[in-house]
């Protein structure tokens, strides 16, 4: 899945910050309405076998707030496919620019950050085929089962049910044939770097056997790629439930530098998760002591409540307020005091 340049092994792990060596192709898109975007290919380390030529690559593209849109091409075929198609001008601007023909929309989940471009793209590809697990997805054709393998060319998806964000969330992990690269895994609204989904429509118990059985069953090396950019906010949250862990302070640091250059922070690795994401922590001494329980549900229960209620990044005033303010239009607020 992908092919690596020399000296890019490495530059995706904990700690890695970018160099200006790093290649062009993976830099996150510049910022909107600038229609270009990530060509990330899936490094292997170490990078000196010779490698066969590059097949599969994936885009990260950087849609609405904080959510990210993926496109997986096939580039033997010059097929893709698509995964959480939320916003269609971006995804056919990429389309057109890349030359390729797109079969399929894998959605995680019906949420309209994640699905409504469905409708749109259905219209303008009648063949298109939409898969998901819940009827809810817009334009849906193909409604798929745990464990279920769909084949695009020489990638294939197994598409794993993880209920509980939605009752109806799907996760796909990607891999491709004969491939010494890591394989992939879109993660939609379940595992996030450092952190993971509400439960908006489910219970811990479920989220425990999506987390602990269904994606750590996983290769450790499987590449994370989820659906929305949060590192900074749930590292902060991680460091808040084990201060001492080294492990986050580096991630956390790095993400840091990720989010100034305006750089995604995905994919990263299952194995890296487990070293630095709390909810994949709740067997850890520490991570029991925070929330103050044993059992692994009930202390993903709590962490799960605990980060409900963690505090958002204060609100900074847009410039129309401080203009405001500076005026004075504030101020018979301000006297009421
Ligand atoms: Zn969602």
């Amino acid at each position: 899945m992908g092919a690596c340049a020399p000296g890019t092994g490495a530059a995706l792990g904990p700690g890695a910050v970018p160099s200006p060596a790093q290649p062009a192709s993976a830099a996150r898109e510049p910022a909107r309405p600038e229609p270009d975007l990530t060509v990330l290919v899936f490094p292997c380390s170490p990078c000196t076998r010779p490698r066969p030529p590059r097949t599969m690559k994936v885009k990260v593209i950087s849609i609405l707030e904080d959510n990210y849109m993926y496109l997986v091409i096939e580039e033997s075929t010059k097929e893709a496919v698509a995964v959480d198609a939320a916003v269609p001008k971006r995804l056919l601007e990429i389309i057109r620019k890349e030359g390729v023909a797109l079969k399929a929309i894998l959605t995680t989940h019906h949420h309209w950050d994640h699905a409504r471009g469905n409708e749109e793209l259905a219209k303008l590809y009648p063949d298109l085929r939409v898969y998901g697990a819940d009827e809810r997805i817009g334009a849906l054709t193909n409604k798929v089962a745990h464990n279920e393998v769909l084949k695009f060319g020489d990638i294939n998806v197994r598409c794993l049910f993880t209920p509980c964000h939605t009752s109806g969330h799907t996760c796909y992990f990607m891999w491709e044939d004969n491939s010494p690269d890591a394989p992939a895994l879109f993660s939609g609204d379940t595992l996030f770097v450092g952190g993971c989904g509400r439960f908006f429509e489910g219970t811990a118990e479920q989220m425990y056997k999506n987390l602990m059985d269904v994606l750590a069953a996983l290769p450790k090396e499987t590449k994370v790629f989820c659906g929305h950019e949060y590192a900074v906010r749930n590292l902060k949250f991680a460091s808040k439930v084990e201060p001492e862990n080294e492990n986050v302070k580096k991630k956390l640091a790095w993400a840091k530098l990720r989010d100034d250059e305006d750089l995604p922070t995905v994919p990263s690795t299952l194995q890296e998760e487990f070293q630095y994401n709390p909810f994949l922590r709740v067997s850890e001494e520490a991570v029991q002591k925070f929330t103050g329980k044993t059992d692994p549900v009930d202390v993903l229960r709590a962490l799960r409540t605990e980060k409900d209620n963690f505090k958002k990044p204060k609100e900074r005033l847009n410039p129309q307020a401080m203009l405001a303010f500076e005026w004075g239009l504030f101020s018979p607020f301000l006297e009421k005091k």
